[in-house]
């Protein structure tokens, strides 16, 4: 076994890999294109990162995204989209933690502006948030993907002045994004808010065919993710603590 950090991997017409896994994520070649593949002690995820072809001789991938502590509860959502809107006319940044005793909210101390937010970063982010003045809609820019890099999810929160705010959310790993539904990540109802992502079209995925239907949807792992835009902002200063709630999964 080589340690090497980038882990090159094919997925055979036989459903087997051949090749190295890499310490830090893997790239896998399959009949459907190229994805990225990686995990740390939170996340799972294999988003695909180039457009469709078809290489002959070789199988199908799928995307697949997997929480270790299962979804986030609807009502950290709730908190940060209605912390957003107490203040839309500045753009706001939250993170979303998982730490022993489960999924928590922090808002920063940080310096937002009509434009940009600077914030520093919170160890064992799961999803970075970040919310757009009242008129601007959820979109990920450049600059979201300079900032939003690691293994992590990401939420973006737009069109905070209309009657119902909308929300995109993606999953990033290690520089490549791969928009997905917000039901894949947040577990409960999403109220007075739309999916940006959910008015797309997309492709159903999903998954780890060596767990029973019953751990799939325990681990909540029935994903169904969709392609979107991706297009975002930046940071310093240093962390409060805002809010917190036990886990409810
Ligand atoms: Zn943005």
């Amino acid at each position: 076994m080589i340690n090497n950090i980038v882990g090159y991997r094919i997925l055979h017409s036989s459903g087997q890999y051949s090749g190295d896994s890499g310490i830090g994520y893997d790239y896998i070649l399959a009949r459907n294109g190229v994805y990225i593949c990686a995990s740390n002690k939170l996340i799972s995820a294999r988003i695909p990162i180039s457009s469709y072809c078809h290489i002959r001789g070789l199988a199908d991938e799928k995307p697949y995204i997997q929480l270790a502590h299962g979804k986030i509860p609807a009502v950290l959502f709730e908190l940060a989209l209605n912390t957003a809107l107490n203040g839309k006319d500045k753009e706001m940044y939250m993170a979303v933690t998982c730490l022993e005793d489960g999924y928590h909210l922090y808002l920063t101390s940080q310096k937002g502006t009509g434009r940009d937010v600077t914030y520093e970063r919170m160890p064992d982010t799961v999803c970075d948030i970040h919310s757009h003045i009242g008129k601007i809609g959820p979109f990920f820019s450049g600059q979201d993907d300079i900032d939003e890099q690691g293994l992590k999810f990401s939420v973006v929160l737009g069109y905070l002045d209309e009657r119902f705010p909308v929300c995109r959310v993606r999953c990033g790993v290690y520089g490549y994004y791969f928009n997905i539904l917000w039901s894949d990540l947040f577990v409960g109802d999403l109220h007075n808010c739309i999916d940006a992502n959910a008015t797309e079209s997309s492709d159903d995925i999903i998954l780890p065919e060596d767990i029973s239907q019953e751990e799939k949807e325990e681990k909540n792992v029935e994903l169904h993710i969709k392609h979107g835009l991706r297009q975002g902002h930046s940071g310093g200063g240093w962390w409060h603590r805002f809010m917190s709630h036990r886990r409810v999964m």
